[in-house]
């Protein structure tokens, strides 16, 4: 299978059984889109979602959130993940978007990356789910799947690797729900320890497969 098919072959495959495929994070807007993926860092969609109508509430906007204390924010954010750095992030973010970017979440990559606690990683999610932007965040789930099925070369060994082979090869327009594509399986059927072969869709395209049920 050459690897033209193989990425067809997926997404024959996911366009059948995950045309809706999105984020699992609960939000109404850039802002509270933005403060999840920021506490989502080490952390699951569930915990997260479990977490933020409370910030929400208390802190609807960039503004409200930009005049938080530490000792306000923290006992809202304590049982994720990173509480001491995120709370400093998140109010480090609120008052960079207030100060510098009129109060809105900016969208392009470049920008988002200057704000505090916001990577690469946060700055491809943000701009592909909020403005459908051809940009692909690489977590570990997608690291890992791309690899296992063979989208990806073995010897694409960083996140970035991964992300320009991926860019390169997805047909621009699917780019943004390729990443939930991905993200979904990785999460619900290519798990890390045991993946779960024998119920997954994708066996007659995955590389891994192939190798161990010769
Ligand atoms: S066949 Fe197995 S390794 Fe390949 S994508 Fe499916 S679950 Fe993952």
């Amino acid at each position: 299978m050459t690897t033209k098919e193989r990425y067809q072959s997926v997404i024959d495959y996911f366009t059948v059984h995950a045309p809706d495929a999105e984020t699992e994070l609960l939000y109404d807007n850039p802002y509270q889109l933005l403060v999840a993926v920021i506490l989502s860092a080490q952390c699951t969609d569930k915990r997260v979602n479990l977490t933020t109508p409370a910030i929400f509430e208390q802190y609807p906007d960039a503004e409200s959130l930009s005049k938080a204390s530490f000792d306000e924010l923290f006992p809202l954010i304590k049982s994720i993940s990173y509480p001491n750095n995120k709370t400093k992030h998140l109010i480090g973010m609120a008052q960079k978007l207030v100060n510098e970017f009129n109060s809105e979440v900016p969208l392009t990559v470049d920008e988002l990356v200057t704000l505090p606690g916001v990577g690469r990683k946060t700055a491809n999610v943000i701009t592909s789910v909020v403005d459908e932007q051809p940009n692909m965040a690489v977590d570990t789930h997608v690291f890992r799947v791309s690899k296992r099925i063979g989208l990806v070369k073995q010897t694409a060994t960083t996140p970035l690797a991964v992300e320009k082979e991926l860019i390169k090869n997805f047909p621009t327009e699917l780019i943004h729900k390729a990443h939930h594509w991905l993200i979904l399986h990785g999460r619900y059927v290519c798990l890390a320890r045991t993946p779960k072969c024998r119920e997954c869709g994708l066996q007659h395209c995955c590389k891994y497969f192939e190798k161990n049920n010769r």
